[in-house]
């Protein structure tokens, strides 16, 4: 049994059957690429599902880890922490909401948000929260009650009590679903999980509209549109929405579990002393790759750079569209988010690009979705266009 063989086949006996990974081992990465221990390089447009935005190795990233770590790992949230303030303040200055509450994930970032909405609703007599079909938003009961998709909910009954879902882009829905009752929205301006659909300018305007009639809340999903990922910091600025409330996470820790809620002023003063916590919410090591993360992003011209690079690698795979029309049915997404919906199944695709040494991931059954690290370059897409054209030139058109 060489070892290889073993690793797997513990895998398979000792885990919970949730995960069915890729059949890669994994030595080590640099930059944009992963290689193997077979030796084998792989260029990753996988991204560690949207955390990897600077890849792999990163210098400034790894120097501000191990910095903390040689300070402290861990204080506990009775202490201020000078790398949670940082980021905090770099954070806010950045978004321009007025509070944050560091978690450790994603799903905890939204469940602090489902608590922060409902608090403020207790005081005006608002209650239901609407989310969107096709959405998701965590595992965790409350993140999952707001998750519409059923194969992430069934056999988890009962759900939250109070969440209703319209329609994703429906507009009649929406107006039909919202009155004095509704406490909030929630929605991810760009479907992730979901296939890459964005939303349209419509369905934003109806609800910066209801929003102003009604008074509800908007809570923005950007744990994996954000952080710079398709050009601006946060998904909803292409769509002239300012939520109240945005969560956050994968990116923004550099690989660390870190997560967040940030809220305006509407409800900053909502939450008082212990009415939330966390135990490793605001690890300091996490909170210096963050910063480490947000000064790359921001001051080091990666979010400029993923929005360029990414449309440019929109416009080859609409090229690809027009050359396949009757395979590739829809190209969707900002920057770094994009989506290549095909006309069949799209996992014989991905894994013959992993065979050929690129890193895709499928969502949806059809949906090739693209989540590279912002630093990709265009010569390193043409590259993937390249095989992808190749793969789809060999197929039945
Ligand atoms: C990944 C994701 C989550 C959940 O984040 P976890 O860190 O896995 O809990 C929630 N919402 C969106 C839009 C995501 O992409």
């Amino acid at each position: 049994m060489n070892e290889e063989t073993s690793l797997f086949q513990k895998e398979e006996k000792y885990f919970f059957h949730t995960y069915k990974r890729l059949g890669l081992d994994i030595e080590r990465g640099e930059g944009v690429y992963l290689y193997a221990k077979d030796g084998k390089r792989y260029l990753d447009f996988f991204g560690g599902l949207a955390v990897n935005a600077l890849g792999y190795n990163h210098p400034q990233v790894n120097r501000a880890i191990i910095e903390q770590v040689q300070k402290y790992i861990h204080l506990s949230n009775f202490y201020v922490q000078e790398p949670q303030v940082r980021l905090a303040e770099k954070l806010i200055g950045a978004s321009g909401f007025k509070r944050v509450f560091f978690g450790n994930s994603g799903t905890e970032a939204v469940e602090g948000a489902i608590k922060l909405a409902r608090k403020w609703g207790a005081n005006v007599g608002k209650t239901h929260l609407i989310g969107l079909t096709n959405s998701f938003h965590g595992r965790t009961m409350g993140a999952l009650s707001l998750t519409e998709r059923q194969k992430y909910r069934d056999g988890y009954e009962p759900f939250l009590p109070n969440v209703s879902h319209v329609g994703f882009n429906d507009v009649a829905q929406l107006r039909a679903a919202v009155n004095d009752q509704t406490l909030g929205v929630i929605l991810e301006f760009i479907q992730g999980e979901g296939g890459v659909f964005v939303v349209s300018s419509e369905f934003a305007g109806a609800l910066n509209e209801l929003r102003q009639k009604f008074g509800f809340l908007i809570i923005a999903d950007e744990i994996q549109s954000g952080i710079g990922r398709t050009g601006k910091f946060f998904a909803f600025e292409h769509f002239g929405v300012t939520p109240d409330i945005v969560v956050i996470a994968k990116a923004i820790g550099g690989g660390l579990p870190l997560g967040a809620f940030l809220g305006n002023e509407r409800v900053a003063d909502v939450l008082s002393y212990g009415s939330h916590g966390t135990t490793f919410g605001g690890n300091p090591v996490a909170c210096s790759a963050g910063l480490a993360v947000l000064q790359e992003v921001l001051e080091g011209g990666l979010m400029k750079r993923a929005g360029e690079t990414g449309d440019y690698l929109k416009k080859k795979f609409v090229e690809l569209q027009i050359r396949f029309p009757s395979l590739v049915k829809e190209v969707r997404g900002l920057g770094c988010m994009l989506g290549v919906e095909l006309s069949r199944d799209g996992q014989p695709v991905v894994d013959e690009m992993q065979e050929r040494g690129f890193l895709v991931n499928c969502t949806h059954q059809s949906v090739l979705r693209f989540l590279p690290p912002y630093v990709v370059t265009r010569e390193e897409c043409d590259l993937l266009v390249q095989e992808l054209r190749d793969i789809l030139g060999g197929l039945p058109q």
